[in-house]
Order: structure tokens, then sequence, then C-alpha cells
């Protein structure tokens, strides 16, 4: 018998990669399926992003690049961050990674050991709880709520630090709510953590572009009093439709930098050459498309919310950013993920049931609204007429 590491017994997954392929085993079989399940857009990668990756690929850089990221790109980044947030961030602070999850793969990896605590919230993307159990460390959820409209609470989080804390992860706007957390609840957070000078935070902002309804994406990046223990994570997959590319950009405090080129060294050597090149169209070039990506996803945004809050027993509140509504099914009777898994078997719409994003995800379902306004539509008939049966 082989002996892996126990790690393996408490490692996750993402569940909505299983829906996926369980939508497309049914789609082959013949069936009907709408997907409101996976988090990308449905739009393909802007042209003139496309053409960069090809002739990069003509102009011959087909070999390593440095694991850090080519200097055009990291540069690149950094005006970009002056540009969105008006901070000023070194080339030499920023790492390219393959897609944005290997930022938290690395910083999980770089403060997770037995004893150690680390902060996430619940609901949230997976993968937090699933690598910080991974690593044997303490998974501690900052609770997401609705009546909170699904933002953090800046005192709450305060509340959960002890000295055993290392890492708090906070993601705004949110995956799987669709919640932004105001400036305030923020602030409060950033003030608080004078007191624990010693704790990192990484802050998730990889749906920075996608907010509504007047509401704010306030980057962590806009601290200084944290710059020299903050991780950002960012990057491509949402904002230019590049969830294949796997394209993701990091800003490292100083101190951390080399233990990330350390692991980029160890684990993955460098981001294949041309996407980085369309790294830097996506960037610098014409941001039209991303524009009309957004626009797109504020009207399905409220078509589905309209949709969902017309049919019996549920509550959808308004999400103010990223491009998921969640809704609260627990009128409805049904336990989320029982209902997720009969709403594709039965009615042939893909969804997420609220627990696969954490304990407090149950009466929820997520629904990714990264479809067509007639596939939502038919996808709430669906959902009301499954309901009403
Ligand atoms: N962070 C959040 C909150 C996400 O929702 C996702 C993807 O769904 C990621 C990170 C990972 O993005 P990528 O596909 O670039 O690895």
């Amino acid at each position: 018998m082989l002996h892996t590491i126990a790690g393996f017994d408490r490692i996750g997954e993402e569940n909505a990669f299983a829906v996926l392929a369980r939508a497309s085993e049914l789609e082959r079989a013949g069936r009907d399926i709408i997907n409101l399940g996976i988090g990308q857009p449905d739009f393909g990668t802007p042209e003139h992003i496309v053409e960069a990756a090809i002739k990069a690929l003509k102009d011959g850089h087909h070999g390593y690049t440095p694991a850090t990221g080519i200097l055009p790109l990291r540069e690149a980044v950094a005006r970009r961050t002056l540009t969105t947030t008006g901070v000023e961030v070194s080339p030499d602070n920023v790492m390219i990674m393959p897609g944005g999850k290997v930022t938290m793969f690395a910083a999980i990896l770089m403060f997770g050991e037995p004893g150690a605590e680390i902060l996430y919230p619940d609901p949230g993307f997976p993968i937090y709880r699933s690598m910080i159990e991974f690593t044997g460390a303490t998974p501690v959820p900052i609770p997401i709520r609705e009546d909170n409209d699904f933002a953090f609470s800046g005192e709450e989080t305060l509340s959960l630090i002890t000295d055993k804390t290392r890492l708090i992860i906070v993601n705004s706007p949110a995956n799987p709510t669709g919640g932004v957390t105001p400036r305030a609840e923020i602030e409060a957070l950033v003030a608080g953590l004078e007191n624990w000078p010693d704790v990192a935070v990484m802050s998730d902002e990889i749906y920075e572009t996608m907010t509504y309804d007047g509401a704010e994406h306030v980057s962590l990046l806009t601290f200084p009093q944290l710059r020299d223990r903050l991780i950002v994570l960012n990057g491509w997959s949402k904002t230019w439709a590049m969830t294949g590319w796997r394209m993701g950009w990091s800003i490292w405090p100083d101190q951390l930098y080399d233990k990330a080129r350390k692991l980029a060294v160890n684990g993955w050597s460098c981001v294949n050459a041309a996407s980085q090149f369309a790294g830097i169209a996506a960037i610098d070039g014409p941001q039209d498309e991303a524009d009309k990506i957004v626009a797109a996803f504020d009207d399905r945004r409220k078509l589905t919310v309209e949709a969902m809050n017309a049919l019996p027993n549920i509550i959808c509140r308004t999400p103010k950013g990223a491009f998921y509504a969640f809704p609260n099914i627990s009128g409805t009777g049904w336990k989320a993920k029982e209902l997720a898994s009969a709403l594709l078997e039965e009615a042939g719409v893909a969804t997420i049931g609220g627990p696969d994003f954490g304990i407090l995800g149950e009466g929820y379902l997520r629904l990714s609204y990264a479809n067509s306004a007639e596939n939502i539509e038919r996808a709430i008939v669906r959902i009301g007429d499954f309901l009403s049966r």
C-alpha cells in the first residue's frame, strides 16, 4: 500500500467542475441542458488578444520565460494597477501565475501548517478551505450573510483573529454570492489589523471590473499600511474571458516575493510564453469588449433577479458584483444540493448548491448568469415548472 500524506484525506474540490462534467454527459446523451453552473464568461476572448498570442508563437516565443513572468507583462500589470487603483506598484512585486487560483495555492501553502489558523469567507470560493485543510492549518470561516447583503463585516472578521492567525482571505466582489463589501467595512478591517501586525492578508480581486448599481470595488492595495503584508490575487480569466488560457497575476510584498518565485521554480517554471504576450494585449489594447461583457452581465443580472423573485418561495437579493446570483431557496423545503441535483437531472438546468461553497451556503443556490438572456429566461421557467410539480 502506498502512503501518501494525510493532507489528501482533507483536500476538497471545486464541485462546479463535477457539475460541468455531468451537464456535458447529459448533453452527449441528447438532453437539452442550460448551464448556469460554471463560473466563466460565455464570450470568446477578444480577437486582438488571440491575435497577439498567434503573433508571439510566429515570432518564435517558444521557450521558458522568467519564473515570475516576462518584464513587459509585469510592467503592463503595474500600469494597469495604477490606472484602476491609483496605486503605484513595482513590476518587481508582480508575479504572473498560471491562473488566478495559483496565487491562493501559493499563499495558503506559505502560511498553512498544523497549529496555524487561516480565516476565509464562508460561503466562499471552495478552494480556500480545501487548501487550508490540505496544509493541516485550521480553517476559520468568516460568515458571509444574506442580511448583510453578502458583504463581510470588518468587526466580525477582526473578532475571529487569535494569536494563531497567520492569514486572512477576503474576496470582493465575491464568488458565489455576488456580494460587494462596502468601503466602511474594509476600512474597519484595515484599522483593526494595525493591532495584528504579524497577520498577512490575501485579497482576491479577480472580479474587480464587475460591479453594478454604482457599487465600488475597494482594492486593499489602496491602504499603504497593509502593503508589507498584502497579497493581491487577480487575473485575466474573468475580465477578458480567458479562463482556458490559465493566466493570473498577483502582487506580493517584498518579504514574500522570493518565496512565491521559488514556488514557481519548483512547481510550474513559468507561464506559457504566448499567453503572456496575449496578456499584454489584453491590458494595453482596447477595453470595449471587456466593457461590453460587463454591460451584458448587468442586463442578465437584472433579468435573473427579477425572474427568480417571481417564483414562489424564493428570495433573491440583487447582487452588486461578479456574475452570480445566490437566491435563498430555503422556503421551497428543498436542501440546496438535492435541489441542484434534481434541477440538473430532471429539469435540465445546471446550478451549484450553496453548500459547495461552505457550511453557511445551505439554503442557497448559485446561479451563474454568464449565459444568454434567452437561456436564463428558459432556465428559470424550467426551475419554476419543476418547483410547482
Ligand atoms: N478567485 C475566485 C473568487 C474565483 O471565482 C475564481 C474562479 O472561479 C478564481 C479565483 C480562479 O480563477 P482562475 O480560473 O483564473 O484560476
